[in-house]
């Protein structure tokens, strides 16, 4: 659900950073299915490290080490969103927090391969609670994978998740929706409702990849920002005041940039390099106040109720239309 643009390069900076490099069609569609190719293997993995009384730490840790492992990059910090967390959520350091029996854990992974990018999630319950609402929202993904196309309205998708919601009893999220993918950026301007609205007037079109993801909840279908909790950042790229940063604040964004260019980024991925920690989160802080940093604050139902959401990533090419993150799903 994270929001970019990566147009770093155009911004009055004072820092250089290289162009990036274009690519041929076959290789884009190559690197768009290699990072779903780790994606998927990486989700493979996901059922023997998400488990009770494991800190949310150390999953944060084995996922995105298993992304390197396979051959990709985290597109973004992975997200471990608990209960009534329904996005935003990724362990910062320090952090104790451990899964209980009844967790209801959401895994969104995101994997590059050369800015390339997979986006996937799964929902996963260790008990019976809310066996229902995962199993729904499941139902939902497939359903609205089903009727995506190359030229498809964008609307099929909302419909096909909201009819699958309301026969279960389920609300959709309605302000979290799919997007569109392009290279280092996760929203790529296309948004694709999880409900039916005239509104989403636009098509499926081939040369493209777009996330689809329902959020489906037993609570009222919203999320609001829980604004004293952030840890997940991204380089913002409209800002004007760039002379007015630090030297300390230079080198923080210089590093960030070169290393992940506008993708999100989270304390444990800075940390080695600012090893102060109180120093980096002030550094932080002061970034996002300057408005060179994004901050994504987590996002919780607003009516506390339990959260699932499943993910895949499609990639349109020609009259097909690829699954990248699953290729059990491919017809
Ligand atoms: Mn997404
Ligand atoms: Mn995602």
């Amino acid at each position: 659900m994270l929001r970019e643009s990566n147009d770093f390069n155009n911004s009055a900076s004072t820092i250089t950073c290289g162009r990036v490099a274009s690519t041929s069609n076959d290789e884009f569609i190559e690197a768009y299915l290699r990072a779903g190719e780790v994606a998927y293997k990486v989700k493979k993995s996901v059922a023997s490290i998400v488990k009770p009384s494991t800190k949310l730490f150390d999953i944060a840790e084995k996922i995105e080490e298993s992304i390197r492992f396979f051959g990709g990059e985290p597109a973004f910090p992975v997200n471990i969103s608990v209960n009534e967390i329904a996005a935003h959520d990724t362990p910062y350091v320090g952090d104790t927090r451990i899964l209980t029996e009844d967790s209801l854990v959401k895994i969104d992974i995101g994997v590059h391969v050369n800015g390339f990018i997979a986006d996937t999630a799964i929902t996963i319950t260790f008990s019976d609670k809310a066996v229902k609402l995962v199993e729904a929202a499941e139902e939902a993904l497939r359903k609205a994978l089903a009727s995506v196309s190359s030229g498809a309205p964008i609307n099929v998708v909302g419909r096909a998740v909201e009819s699958v919601a309301r026969k279960h009893g389920f609300n959709v999220i309605k302000n979290l929706t799919g997007h569109s993918l392009d290279r280092y950026l996760i929203h790529a301007g296309e948004v694709i409702p999880n409900y039916f609205t005239r509104l989403a007037l636009g098509r499926l079109s081939s040369g493209k990849a777009y996330a689809i993801e329902p959020f489906l909840t037993s609570g009222k279908g919203y999320v609001e920002e829980i604004k004293s909790s952030i840890h997940i950042y991204a380089l913002n790229t409209s800002f004007k005041n760039y002379k007015q940063v630090t030297e300390e604040e230079t080198s923080l964004i210089r590093f960030v940039y070169e290393r992940f260019k506008t993708l999100p980024i989270c304390e444990r991925w800075l940390v080695r390099e600012f090893s102060d920690l109180s120093m980096l989160r002030t550094l932080l802080q002061s970034l996002v106040r300057k408005s060179v940093l994004t901050a994504y604050p987590v996002l919780r139902e607003v009516s506390g109720g339990l959260v699932a959401q499943f993910e895949e990533t499609v990639l349109i090419s020609g009259n097909e239309a690829i699954i990248t993150t699953n290729p059990e799903l491919n017809r």
